[in-house]
């Protein structure tokens, strides 16, 4: 891979790690934690319940993007970056530039129809 896109790359992960913790951090500082929200209080309105499940879904969806993230960042010191995990194919650049923690190629995501995980259902 040319060496200044994969320094580009490399900033943009740090930039994207940086940008989660605050936001997951901004979480704890509102007093919304996965701890709180689980908290089973029979009190809480229907609303504040649908808020909450909401928070933690948010809370849920960057901590695993934290999780990929960072993966991504491990990944760019072995020379395998940029290949896919499937087919060991190249990653097109730009899919690359827009999100840099994926794994697979645009073909295999396409081919093995993607499945959302349970956080990610409305
Ligand atoms: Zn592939």
């Amino acid at each position: 891979m040319n060496e200044n896109v994969y320094q580009d790359l490399y900033k943009q992960l740090r930039t994207e790690e940086k940008e989660l913790l605050g936001y997951l951090h901004s979480f704890g500082e509102s007093g919304v934690s996965p701890r709180s929200i689980m908290s089973d209080d029979i009190a809480n309105s229907a609303q504040d319940t649908l808020n909450q499940h909401i928070s933690f879904d948010l809370y849920e969806r960057a901590s695993n993007k934290l999780v990929q993230v960072r993966d991504a960042l491990v990944r760019t010191k072995q020379d395998d970056f940029g290949n896919c995990d499937i087919c060991n194919g190249p990653i097109a650049a730009d899919r690359l530039e827009a999100m840099p923690w994926v794994t697979t190629c645009i073909e295999c995501q396409t081919k093995h129809a993607y499945t959302p995980m349970p956080w990610e259902y409305v």
